[in-house]
């Protein structure tokens, strides 16, 4: 396994997040800058998504960058990805996105790009955290602080790299819906599936960080006006992004939500047919993943839970010469290695065109051919969390076990993830079966093993 997990003080799973003016403040920002610039050579780029917070923070975090001698591109409003391709594209040293993703309005947060366009990896995020705690910073003298370039435009090099990856319009006059959340990709995948062809109806598409319409977590019930939308126009699906676009989410043209794991795995069926070679998942995913893979010659490698594990894993194996062909979280984050190394919610948007053109059916019925698959996923509070875990290692030594991240437990029939958070005094149990009855069976085996260790508090 060529990636481990390692817990940080600050930085979550996608960055650093918290509420605006509690946690997540200007004096925050401009320390994370500060770290940043010191970590770091040659210019940072800098964008945010449409949170109201936005601005002043981009402000603290930018001083913070200049004062160690960097220099600053401040690319405006932009989806998480469209800075991740620019990272590579425009050559800069380091990156930062101002962006809370799903979160309500009332937060905002910071995630951390390196070089090559994927988010900071553990090591580098700890020495940028001891930066931040002990306030050791590059301090630049009069005649060598930063200066700061505005580049709101090159948002369009992304939509153009977007429309490149696909040979013409293959939309060929598809009627699509479009609901950006009132966030940045407002600037980005209306025009991107136009250029691809189709004819765009779009709602919630004026940005906006009071997010008036829906939140910006693509939620079923956050998704109802875009599927009315979808059943009024006849287009062929509906897609959403959460607040910083590098996901997506579906609605088939009956305006029913589609599952995220589903979306996965009709996407990669589609990529390995063409392409063999691995796909890169973590161990929360669902067996279909894997399946998927196979059945069309291609191999899974699963990382801990994290899209900068699975990203950072499609990069080392593509350096070290493996073909690599599809990676993703199940949650509507996709990463499509052709094009960039990241989690890429407009990509999404356009291969799911480039495959609905190809296989000439619906979505729903494409998604009904999928493999039946039951899930059940629970929270625990629990003053113990490894103690359970040693438990579940005891009671299922003969079975097969992954201890990628937590403890998979593998059979024939389904599996089981039993994971201890980092954060919280909690373990999430998952299971999986093709057979309801089989899931509830495996998942109360597994709850009568926890349960002397969980308290009411
Ligand atoms: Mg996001």
């Amino acid at each position: 396994m060529g990636v481990r997990k390692v817990e940080k003080r600050l930085f979550g799973t996608n960055g650093v997040r918290g509420i605006v003016g509690k946690d997540m403040t200007p004096d925050l920002a401009l320390r994370i800058g500060a770290a940043l610039g010191s970590l770091s050579d040659g210019v940072i780029g800098v964008g945010r998504d449409t949170r109201t917070s936005g601005e002043a923070l981009a402000s603290a975090l930018k001083g913070g960058v200049m004062a160690t001698g960097c220099d600053v591109v401040d690319l405006g409003i932009l989806p998480t990805p469209a800075l991740q391709y620019l990272m590579r594209q425009q050559g800069y040293g380091g990156g930062a996105m101002i962006t809370a993703s799903h979160n309500p309005p009332e937060y905002n947060g910071v995630k951390v790009i390196d070089a090559d366009g994927t988010e900071m990896g553990d090591e580098k995020l700890l020495a940028l955290e001891e930066r931040i705690f002990n306030r050791d910073f590059r301090s630049a003298p009069w005649n060598g602080v930063g200066s700061e370039t505005s580049a709101p435009h090159l948002v369009q090099d992304y939509v153009r790299g977007v429309v490149e990856q696909f040979p013409g319009p293959i939309g060929g006059g598809m009627t699509v819906a479009v609901d950006p959340g009132s966030g940045p990709s407002c600037l980005t995948t209306p025009a991107i599936l136009a250029a691809l062809g189709c004819r765009v109806f779009t709602i919630h598409a004026q940005m906006d960080g009071r997010f008036p319409g829906r939140m910006p977590e693509p939620s079923v019930e956050g998704l109802a006006a875009l599927s009315e939308l979808v059943r009024g126009s006849g287009a062929a699906f509906g897609v959403a992004h959460d607040g910083d676009a590098d996901r997506a989410v579906f609605v088939d043209e009956s305006g029913r939500f589609v599952d995220e794991m589903d979306e996965f795995a009709l996407i990669e069926q589609f990529i390995c047919r063409s392409r063999k070679g691995v796909v890169v998942a973590p161990v929360s995913c669902s067996r279909m993943i894997e399946d998927v893979a196979e059945q069309n010659g291609c191999r899974i490698e699963y990382t801990p839970v994290g899209s900068v594990y699975v990203a950072r894993r499609m990069r080392e194996l593509a350096a070290a010469g493996e073909p690599v062909v599809f990676g993703g979280e199940g949650n509507g984050g996709l990463i499509f290695p052709s094009f960039q190394f990241c989690r890429d919610g407009a990509m999404t948007a356009a291969m799911m065109v480039h495959l609905l053109a190809r296989e000439g059916r619906p979505l729903s019925s494409l998604v009904a051919r999928l493999p039946p698959h039951h899930t059940i996923q629970r929270k625990i509070r629990t003053r113990t969390p490894l103690e359970i875990l040693r438990r579940i290692e005891k009671a299922y030594a003969g079975d097969a076990l992954d201890f990628t991240d937590g403890i998979r437990i593998v059979r024939d029939d389904g599996w089981a993830l039993v994971r201890a958070s980092g954060t919280e005094p909690l373990v999430r149990v998952i299971v999986e079966s093709g057979d309801e009855e089989r899931a509830k069976r495996f998942y109360e085996e597994i709850i009568r093993c926890i349960e002397p260790e969980t308290g009411q508090f």
